[in-house]
């Protein structure tokens, strides 16, 4: 797979790639059915019955590219958003777009927290959640009239940062979904016709974690997060949510051991079914530590239970 930072100026004029394909008669040779055009790709048409390229390469070598000059402006370039998608495929299905890093990094301010990380503070301590939200890169960005949202950027192991998911948590520490969901992406703001290629969150820190050091992957980026502050030693990485865990997913981890940690309930059962049915032969177990504990209802993470935990701990030290 092959990343290039997401270019939102794009060639205005390409050769026609539609399908069925469009074969005019060659301007020079005259023959039919051989002149591929050039299209103006916010419009989908074609820019001029003179411009294109005739496939007799050698017996007749036409080519004429449009230029600013011909078409009496020089709007050569447009914005990728005013792009008629179909005429934007992408080139090579292996070429996926990413974002430039020190997007990133802006959104990693020691100063400005995110309503979460003031959340696990007040429960784990701000040291220690800390210590998690800087591991994992966790940024902060205002977002509309969101409140201070939590930045989950998906870095892979080859320091590429695919995209960032946008998330807005109440001071209860709990996602806001009124009047909305309060999720949006990275990759969204820049455009639409980003090509997206997920990867885990957490991926990049099996660079600092033996070959030997299990994985161990959770529904929810926060949950990640959480296991963390509370298991420092241990790889944390989420999917994203419960139908995203995928094979190419695991595959990038190389041959270490795998632990799943599903949500109590449906998630427990689907994952289970879709290890033994896409993931055979791989080195994967599937925790059932929630199933076995009654306090935690259909749903909930093991992150809800240690948050439970250290709450009634806390309480007790008071
Ligand atoms: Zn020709």
């Amino acid at each position: 797979m092959e990343f290039r930072e997401f270019d939102k100026s794009v060639h205005r004029y390409e050769l026609d790639h539609s399908k069925p394909r469009r074969k005019l008669t060659c301007p020079q040779c005259g023959r039919d059915g051989c002149f591929t055009p050039y299209v103006d790709v916010t419009t989908g048409q074609i820019v001029g019955e003179q411009f294109g390229v005739c496939d007799h390469k050698n017996k007749c070598g036409y080519f004429k590219y449009p230029t600013g000059n011909e078409l009496g402006s020089n709007d050569l370039f447009t914005d990728s958003n005013k792009v008629l998608r179909r005429y934007r495929p992408p080139v090579n299905p292996d070429i996926a777009n990413c974002i430039p890093v020190n997007k990133m990094f802006e959104t990693l301010n020691p100063f400005e927290t995110s309503d979460l990380q003031d959340y696990l503070s007040n429960i784990f301590g701000s040291y220690h959640t800390n210590r998690a939200f800087n591991l994992y890169k966790v940024g902060m960005m205002r977002f509309g009239d969101w409140g201070k949202c939590c930045v989950f950027w998906q870095l892979d192991k080859n320091w590429v940062v695919r995209t960032g998911k946008i998330m807005d948590y109440g001071p209860d520490g709990k996602r806001v979904k009124v009047p909305m969901d309060h999720v949006c992406w990275v990759h969204i703001l820049d455009g639409q016709d980003y090509l997206l290629r997920q990867c885990l969150f957490g991926e990049f820190l099996i660079n600092f974690y033996p070959n030997d050091a299990p994985v161990y992957i959770v529904e929810s980026e926060k949950t990640a997060v959480i296991c963390n502050i509370v298991y420092p030693s241990r790889l944390f990485m989420a999917c994203g949510g419960i139908h995203m865990l995928k094979r190419e997913m695991i595959e990038t981890l190389g041959r270490r051991r795998i632990v799943l940690y599903p949500d109590k309930g449906d998630a427990f059962n689907e994952w289970r079914k879709k290890v033994d049915k896409d993931m055979r032969g791989m080195n994967i177990e599937i925790s059932d530590f929630l199933e076995s504990k009654p306090n935690i209802d259909e749903g909930m993470d093991i992150a809800d239970y240690f948050i439970i935990k250290q709450i009634y701990n806390n309480g007790k030290g008071s």
